[in-house]
């Protein structure tokens, strides 16, 4: 069986100021938890390098990207953004994009690819929210509908918050269904429709959750191939900020929990409906610094699981 494709780089990580909140730390992190790990001649790490500005354009305006790029973003619009602007941040962003695009020719091929970052979902086509600069899975689809005609994509969303950007971004697109399971109080406050919407209460308990989770993918599975044909791909946004010691998720998954969720998702999508899969890492923001990364790496780990399994 081939190596599978991770797409990594050191240009994901760049320094914050000492009091953000966002874990930067986590993708090198995860990164160096795979590499050590018994899984690391299995896969392949790959710098992917940059996304053209054709890429950006594919789903960006022009002048939101000028905003970045030359860093002239401000007020309202760099709030709701969360980062500093720099240049390292532009490379950053772009380097992101480019592994979420890679890895989706990656899946294809092998049936399994992975991304140590992007699940940017809060992302629009003219600004950005909520730490995410460009759509890294909204360009990644567009780039590749673009080479087909006759398929579909399923944009599989278990971030704990809900991917307003891609939904706004890729709503009049027919070729892509998305489903979103999220807190229906969290932020983002104003949701912009999914295929599939499944709202939580704050605080949702791990059974609620994969009850709602494996009734969704059975009757997905069903579905395939039968009433509907089966995407050509799926791209998971396994943000892990569904853990009941995250710092914004709202929700109460336990370590079991969250492996169940990789379980099900790896189960459904691999094994049973034998669809390639792309697994990007979103959100994760775990009061204790280590977990994050080590959260991020048990997903890796459960897909290379269930793809070597036989
Ligand atoms: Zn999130």
């Amino acid at each position: 069986m081939a190596n599978i494709k991770c797409f990594y780089s050191d240009r994901y990580f760049i320094d914050l100021p000492s009091d953000h909140p966002f874990p930067m730390h986590k993708y090198p992190d995860a990164a160096s938890l795979l590499r050590a790990s018994r899984w690391a001649d299995r896969v392949e790490i790959i710098d992917a390098g940059l996304a053209t500005h054709e890429d950006l354009l594919l789903v960006h305006d022009p002048e939101y990207i000028a905003a970045i790029e030359d860093q002239t973003l401000s007020g309202y619009a760099l709030r709701k953004l969360g980062f500093p602007l720099s240049r390292a941040l532009t490379i950053r962003s772009r380097a992101a994009v480019a592994g979420t695009v890679a890895a989706v020719q990656a899946a294809l091929r092998d049936g399994l690819s992975i991304n140590l970052a992007g699940g940017t979902h809060h992302s629009f086509a003219d600004r950005g929210e909520g730490y995410c600069v460009y759509n890294d899975v909204a360009i990644a689809i567009k780039k590749y509908l673009a080479t087909t005609s006759d398929t579909t994509v399923l944009s599989l969303d278990l971030d704990a918050h809900q991917g307003n950007g891609t939904n706004s971004i890729l709503h009049n697109e027919p070729r892509v269904e998305s489903v979103s399971l999220h807190v229906r109080d969290n932020y983002p406050s104003r949701k912009v429709p999914s295929t599939k919407d499944i709202g939580f209460d704050r605080y949702v308990d791990g059974k609620t959750y994969l009850q709602a989770l494996e009734s969704y993918l059975s009757d997905w599975h069903l579905a395939c191939g039968t009433t509907v044909p089966p995407p050509a791909l799926v791209i998971y946004n396994a943000g892990v900020d569904v853990h009941m010691d995250d710092r914004f998720g709202q929700m109460r998954l336990t370590d079991q929990d969250v492996a169940h969720r990789e379980e099900l998702v790896m189960h459904y999508v691999m094994e049973r409906a034998g669809v390639p899969l792309v697994i990007v890492f979103g959100g994760g923001y775990n009061k204790t610094k280590a977990k994050t990364p080590l959260l991020h790496f048990r997903t890796i780990e459960a897909s290379l699981a269930c793809y070597f399994k036989n």
